[in-house]
């Protein structure tokens, strides 16, 4: 069992297959064009599986594939399914786009993927052009469907940022609704990668926006996650992720794999060591004083939304946001 100096216990494992991606969303990779890492410096999907092997026999229960965008990386399917096979009660899920998912929903759901979270921050075409610097609306509209058609449990997540798609908090509640998938309002999170001009609403904005149109009660806050979660007397839940508050952190259950082998223990701190040359000289018992050590020294809180504090300069699109 994984646990930090705050007893903390770590079951849940996010790992970066790719910092490539498709989209350019101007709060995560606002730059174009972009240099990326090159690709011999990723660690391969064996190696990867290694760690992930290691991290399961250690405690960790649940796993997320994320990025940069995962699905930009091939045959996704072959690690989800070594994962699977490897440990069948592991819960597999995906942080996605969904740009992909019109041709990947399906592979990657008898592969062994269980859930998906898929980003989507407006209905509006221009509005979502505007973010994510592409026309996308359609296909990601697509790739949702898809998702729910073949049985992903889906849940999604929006940005909310002032100007910008404010005025789409009500209609991507009842998208959402909808489709019968959670929606989860994450809260801007500053950082040097993105944009400099953008703002985010913050979660009792939100909250208060969505008051207006709909009744809701405030139910625990979600069992081994970070969302904080309402209910309508219907019985639709939603939630909000809300970094800055102050109890945010104190529940938190994480570590962070980098495509490059890096593990990091909180996305906002710069503290990351690489397990990348234990892997790949086959030494189980390094990785594992690595993986004991990361956790261990797992910071008690971060700092968003501190004035004058520094965030780490590493962008989430590399750290697996
Ligand atoms: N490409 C995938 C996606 O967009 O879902 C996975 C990686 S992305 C870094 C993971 C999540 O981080 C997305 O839901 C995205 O909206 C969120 N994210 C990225 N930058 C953010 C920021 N500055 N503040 C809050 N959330 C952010
Ligand atoms: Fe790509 Fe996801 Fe970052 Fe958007 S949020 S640029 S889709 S990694």
């Amino acid at each position: 069992m994984l646990q930090d100096r705050f007893e903390r216990k770590v079951t849940y494992l996010r790992v970066s297959v790719t910092e490539r991606c498709n989209f350019r969303c101007r709060y995560c990779m606002s730059e174009k064009p972009f240099s990326w890492v090159p690709k011999e410096n990723l660690l391969s999907y064996e190696e990867l599986f290694a760690f992930i092997k290691i991290s399961i026999d250690n405690g960790i229960q649940k796993i997320r594939l994320t990025g940069g965008e995962p699905t930009t990386r091939e045959n996704l399917d072959e690690l989800i399914a070594m994962i699977h096979t490897y440990a069948p009660k592991v819960d597999i899920g995906l942080t996605t786009n969904g740009f992909l998912l019109p041709a990947q929903a399906e592979k990657l759901k008898n592969a062994g993927l269980q859930r998906v979270n898929i980003s989507l921050d407006s209905l509006d075409r221009g509005t979502l052009n505007y973010i994510a610097q592409k026309d996308v609306l359609d296909q990601v509209l697509t790739g949702i469907r898809a998702a729910v058609d073949v049985g992903l449990s889906v849940k999604l997540n929006s940005v909310i940022l002032r100007g910008i798609n404010e005025d789409e908090i009500v209609p991507l509640f009842e998208y959402a609704q909808g489709i019968g998938a959670q929606i989860r309002y994450i809260e801007y999170m500053e950082n040097s990668h993105a944009s400099n001009a953008l703002k985010g609403l913050r979660s009792d904005e939100i909250i208060e926006v969505l008051g207006k149109s709909y009744s809701f009660i405030p139910i625990d806050k979600e069992v081994s996650g970070p969302a904080n979660l309402y209910e309508t007397p219907q019985g639709y839940r939603f939630g909000t992720i809300e970094p800055h508050r102050h109890d945010f952190c104190a529940t938190c259950d994480r570590l962070r794999l980098t495509a490059e082998g890096d593990l990091i223990g909180c996305l906002y701190f710069e503290g990351a060591k690489s397990i990348k040359d234990a892997i790949r000289d086959g030494n189980r018992k390094k990785v594992t004083e690595i993986l004991e050590d990361v956790v261990f020294n797992k910071p008690e809180k971060n700092f968003w939304g501190i004035e004058n504090v520094e965030v780490s300069s590493r962008a989430f699109y590399r750290t697996g946001g």
